[in-house]
């Protein structure tokens, strides 16, 4: 792809699907020839945030289920948790390959033999095509990337790494206790010593001193590591977080939907049109928890108002790429 003199592609928009973005939808597709939805299973319960090592502190915006996306299945063994969460996304999704995904806390941070039989257990399942893992970057160890290089040469095996954010104000602000060079040099440790692993990082937008040039910076940095797709997220604060503490002193102000639809569009333009986008913002599946902003509890509204806002500006992910 090369660039006209204003920055814009001269290339038309890849196919993806309709959308202005390349959806991992499409990649798992291609890769797996069938539709693949992600099954969300949790085998950990705390993180080194919770448990204060080296003084670390819970992130500002992690609620008590530590990201989970069924809490009340936390204590069902491995098993049970896969047949209970492949039914709801088999029906929701009409799909019958799926992906367990070991999402909550910090994975990693579990003892390396229960994360390997939760592996083995995962995989017994005839209709698992893969394993993905959801952790922090600063929770590696060589025994872990051997588990993760020997896995990822017999099944496909995805790490996505929740790096939020690429700058270190920031990352101290939301108590991460790693910096944004952690989080990059675990991306190249993991890239190299376990070549096979499909990687990926989670962001999250609307911090307080976010601003353009930090979006297109982060974009670019995107595009320089080994990563394969991104996940963005909207900061929003849930009940019982140190963020609620924040907001409801008057110390946090949540994005407005329309700047956060901006944020969105502007990181996709200088984003590669070769890594793929897992979602657009993160929309709250449990309504109770959500204290603001009101935007997130209307899903497809608010990812069809991000979605006018790309197309209404002409826009696409890759459109300034290089
Ligand atoms: S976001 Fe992750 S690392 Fe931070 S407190 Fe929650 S579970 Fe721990």
């Amino acid at each position: 792809m090369h660039s006209g003199s204003s920055g814009i592609s001269t290339q038309p928009a890849p196919d993806w699907q309709g959308k202005p973005y390349y959806p991992i939808s499409q990649v798992y597709r291609q890769r797996f020839g069938a539709k693949v939805i992600k099954v969300p299973v949790s085998i950990a319960d705390t993180c080194p945030n919770r448990m204060g090592i080296r003084g670390m502190q819970t992130c500002i915006f992690c609620d008590e289920w530590g990201s989970f996306a069924y809490p009340e299945n936390q204590d069902n063994d491995l098993r049970e948790q896969i047949l209970k969460h492949r039914e709801k996304v088999a029906k929701r999704f009409n799909a019958n390959r799926f992906l367990v995904y070991f999402q909550a806390y910090t994975t990693t941070f579990t003892q390396l033999g229960k994360l390997k039989s939760g592996f083995e257990t995962a995989l017994s399942f005839d209709d698992v095509v893969g394993l993905v893992v959801g952790t922090r970057p600063d929770c590696l160890s060589a025994a872990l990337l051997d588990l993760w290089r020997q896995t990822a040469e017999r099944t496909f095996l995805g790490v996505e790494f929740g790096v939020q954010s690429f700058d270190d104000d920031q990352l101290l602000w939301m108590r991460r206790g790693h910096t944004a060079r952690q989080s990059i040099q675990a991306l190249e440790r993991v890239a190299k010593e376990a070549p096979n692993v499909d990687l990926g990082l989670h962001l999250i937008f609307g911090w307080p001193t976010e601003n353009d040039k930090q979006i297109v910076e982060t974009a670019k940095l995107c595009n320089s590591l080994p990563i394969t797709n991104v996940k963005l997220h909207n900061l929003h604060v849930l009940a019982k977080t140190p963020l609620e503490e924040l907001y409801r002193k008057g110390e946090f102000e949540p994005i407005h939907l329309d700047q956060y639809a901006h944020r969105v569009a502007l990181f996709l333009e200088h984003l590669s049109p070769k890594i793929a986008v897992h979602r657009l913002a993160a929309l709250s599946s449990r309504w109770e928890e959500l204290i603001a902003p009101d935007w997130v509890r209307h899903k497809m509204k608010s990812y069809q108002a991000i979605l006018d806002h790309i197309h209404d500006r002409g826009s696409h992910q890759g459109l300034r790429f290089p």
